[in-house]
């Protein structure tokens, strides 16, 4: 599937100005931080939209996040190996064909093409590998016939199930327990109920053609590939075992990362990810922001009102990635205003030291991408009136454009 255009990244080592530190992030699986500095380059997986509605403040942030993790790991010397999927067909976006009357090919492409252009506006870096679950059936195919080989498989009327017990580690990924895994998986797709499963939690690989939903013909019969195996398929097939970072919104801990551990573990006997990497939840109203409670802000509406998608990023960067928060309608004039004086501030012809400042943009970064420490830093130096160095706004320009993304 087509990406996007990835902005120009300044690599502010080539201009002389070192290289910043080993990354850490912080591991879901672990619950700590840990460092990542792969020899070579730095692989990352994130898991994309299922495009049935436009790009709202909570993707964004999602997606943020990890376009900051490359920019520090990029800082730090590392190439970047990125894939990111689409669910391009799932039960959500075919209900919202169905209740629009809008054919589900249609509605996808329509959406994926917005979120390209919200991506690009917001200076998003886009993954080398964009892959549509429609252009992954036989990978899906070939993965659930592995699973099979393995024992890991099995038949519920014509639907293919995992049984996750297959995988001694099941449940490392998230670390909740029986009774927390299934009060949660039925709100997140899951269907524990399913009479002839032989355990509530196992989930579904294969399903098979239902009337009037999208088919393939393949060795499993006509169907559609389940979400899990969808991303296990892609993740292995583009980046191999156990690549650097899982990444995702703090929604796909449990069942989704979990579960697609699970099936790639059973078929490679090596770890899926090193690190599973999660941004919180945006909230709107009071609320989680979510196309089912339809409290959406839309990064396209914000665009459309004229706000400078440079001030719609900085809005999101006060907030560190891993917290969960919510959004008010002030967070965009408050991010104009900084953005306003950050442009006065680079422009100055003598500003105070730009080594000190790059220094603690850095710190701030690498330590689990900490970007209101890193904001704040900005606001320290761009109010700080003692000048003396002419080379500091260039630095400082140029520093705030590789790390943290926003033009200035
Ligand atoms: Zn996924």
């Amino acid at each position: 599937m087509r990406s996007w255009s990835s902005p120009d990244i300044p690599l502010l080592g080539d201009l002389g100005l070192g290289v910043g530190p080993v990354v850490q992030v912080h591991d879901t699986a672990t619950g700590r931080l840990r460092p990542s500095d792969p020899s070579g380059s730095a692989r990352l997986y994130v898991c994309g939209i299922t495009p049935y509605d436009a790009t709202h403040m909570g993707h964004a942030s999602t997606y943020l996040a990890f376009d900051l993790l490359q920019r520090a790991w990029r800082d730090h010397g590392l190439d970047v190996d990125y894939t990111q999927n689409v669910t391009d067909v799932d039960d959500p976006l075919l209900e919202r064909a169905l209740a629009t009357g809008i054919d589900w090919s249609d509605l996808a492409e329509r959406e994926i093409e917005l979120f390209r252009q919200d991506m690009t506006a917001l200076r998003i870096i886009a993954p080398a590998n964009y892959v549509g679950a429609v252009e992954t059936i036989d990978l899906v195919v070939s993965l659930i016939d592995k699973l099979d080989a393995a024992g890991a498989v099995y038949r519920v009327d014509d639907d293919l199930y995992f049984d996750v017990h297959a995988d001694a580690g099941f449940g490392a990924v998230s670390g909740l327990d029986e009774q927390a895994m299934l009060q949660i998986f039925p709100e997140r797709g899951g269907d524990p109920a399913r009479a002839g499963k032989k355990h509530p939690l196992d989930c579904l690989l294969w399903q098979a053609e239902r009337p009037g939903e999208p088919s393939w013909e393949t060795r499993l019969g006509r169907g559609r590939p389940g979400w899990h195996v969808e991303c296990a398929a892609i993740a292995l097939e583009h980046l191999g075992t156990a690549f650097d970072v899982q990444g995702g919104g703090s929604d796909l801990v449990f069942p989704h990362h979990e579960m697609s551990a699970s099936e790639a573990t059973v078929v490679t006997h090596e770890p899926f990810a090193q690190a599973y990497v999660h941004a919180g939840m945006v909230g709107f109203e009071g609320e989680k922001m979510s196309k089912s409670k339809g409290n959406l802000v839309l990064v396209s509406a914000l665009r459309a009102a004229g706000h400078d998608p440079m001030a719609i990023r900085l809005a999101l960067l006060a907030h560190h990635y891993r917290s969960d928060w919510e959004w008010f309608d002030d967070e965009i004039a408050k991010a104009e205003v900084r953005l306003a004086a950050w442009r006065d501030a680079v422009s100055r012809p003598l500003a105070p030291a730009g080594a000190d400042l790059l220094r603690a943009v850095r710190t701030a970064m690498a330590d689990d991408l900490d970007a209101p420490a890193a904001l704040a830093a900005i606001d320290t130096w761009a109010a700080d009136d003692s000048a003396a160095d002419p080379q500091a706004g260039r630095t400082a320009r140029t520093a705030i454009d590789a790390l943290l993304g926003v033009a200035l």
